[in-house]
């Protein structure tokens, strides 16, 4: 259920019925937006049904929302959701924001130098893994705090916000403090406590499409980060497990326009991992963007061949650069800036 407030209504009123909900166990999450103001209620909504919130002062409307994911629904907001983050990038708006970097984080000086050659080329955030979730045990398992800090140094020194995926609960607190996007990978998109543990931390998120993830089980998983308290939250398309083995994924072109009528957040595509081949990463990309991806997230290495992980589908700066530069096309062509 959700309560729309009329154009009048005050923070008297707001408070009112904000009380009302604590004193029947529910939270209340209040979303302020350009035309109206909406309040959520996170817990069990029966207890709603004992108070008569249409004839409450200042409320336009009560609504039932229909879809299970409630705060995360466009019902709850119509707006869409601009996420703000360090030297002024956005993401959510009318720009298609940029994030490249190599799949993990390998040294300081191969890190500054991709950095500098992705910035130069229109890219804002820098991606690298430090705790990578492997298929094998024996393979690269990431530099851990070591990569972290590689990767806020090299962010600080270029003037990029960064992101790195956080596997486990115990490792929110550490990448909180190092980068300025946490994501949760796509294996990790229905681990429910580290959804809980993530939620409650301050800092945006960037929530991976589980590679057999329904687009409803991915919403559901996002508001689990929007019903502990975080409303800084990003989806991420990156493929899906199907029949097709040609590509290592197919990339769900669809779950970008269905997730974006669906909900309010930001979304994110990941052609790198969603292609698995650094030849049809390109495509992706522009398909995206003509899709209406607010947000691109691109493999780029310099030696691919030598990468620790990831590199068949990584970039070297000179692709990266076309790819750009077609993106840019796209990206005017529908009214997008880039
Ligand atoms: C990654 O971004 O390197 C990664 C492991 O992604 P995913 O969780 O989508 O496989
Ligand atoms: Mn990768």
């Amino acid at each position: 259920m959700i309560v729309i407030l009329r154009a009048d209504a005050t923070e008297a009123n707001i408070q009112h019925i904000a009380e009302q909900a604590t004193k029947l166990g529910l939270k209340t999450n209040i979303s302020r937006g350009a035309e109206r103001t909406v309040i959520g209620f996170i817990g069990p909504e029966d207890a709603l049904r004992v108070i008569p919130l249409e004839v409450f002062p200042g409320v336009e409307q009560v609504l039932q929302v229909l879809a299970p994911y409630r705060l995360v629904s466009r019902e709850f907001k119509k707006e869409n959701t601009v996420i703000k983050l360090n030297y002024g990038e956005t993401i959510g708006g009318n720009k298609v924001t940029v994030m490249a970097g190599p799949c993990s984080v390998e040294s300081y000086e191969g890190l500054l130098s991709i950095a500098k050659k992705i910035k130069a080329l229109g890219a804002s955030i820098l991606r690298g893994g430090a705790f990578k979730p492997r298929t094998s045990p024996y393979d690269f398992q990431g530099l851990g705090e070591e990569g972290l800090r590689i990767l806020q140094q090299v962010g600080k020194e270029t003037q990029m916000c960064t992101v790195s995926e956080v596997m486990d609960t115990r490792q929110v607190e550490l990448l909180a403090k190092y980068v300025d996007i946490l994501q949760i990978g796509a294996r990790n998109m229905q681990n429910f406590s580290l959804l809980k543990e993530v939620g409650m931390c301050k800092k945006p998120v960037m929530l991976k499409r589980g590679m057999s993830a329904t687009i409803k089980e991915w919403l559901m998983s996002a508001e689990y980060l929007l019903a502990n308290g975080n409303f800084d939250v990003m989806l991420c398309e990156r493929g899906i497990r199907t029949f097709e083995t040609a590509t290592r994924n197919t990339l769900d072109i669809n779950a970008v326009v269905v997730a974006k009528r669906l909900s309010h957040l930001p979304v994110v595509l990941d052609p790198s991992h969603g292609t698995g081949s650094w030849e049809y990463v390109g495509a992706g990309a522009r398909a995206g963007v003509a899709a209406g991806a607010d947000a691109l997230i691109i493999e780029v290495h310099e030696n691919p061949e030598e990468a620790l992980s990831d590199g068949a589908q990584s970039l070297m700066p000179d692709k990266f650069a076309e790819l750009m530069a077609a993106c840019k096309r796209v990206a005017a062509a529908v009214d997008r800036e880039m």
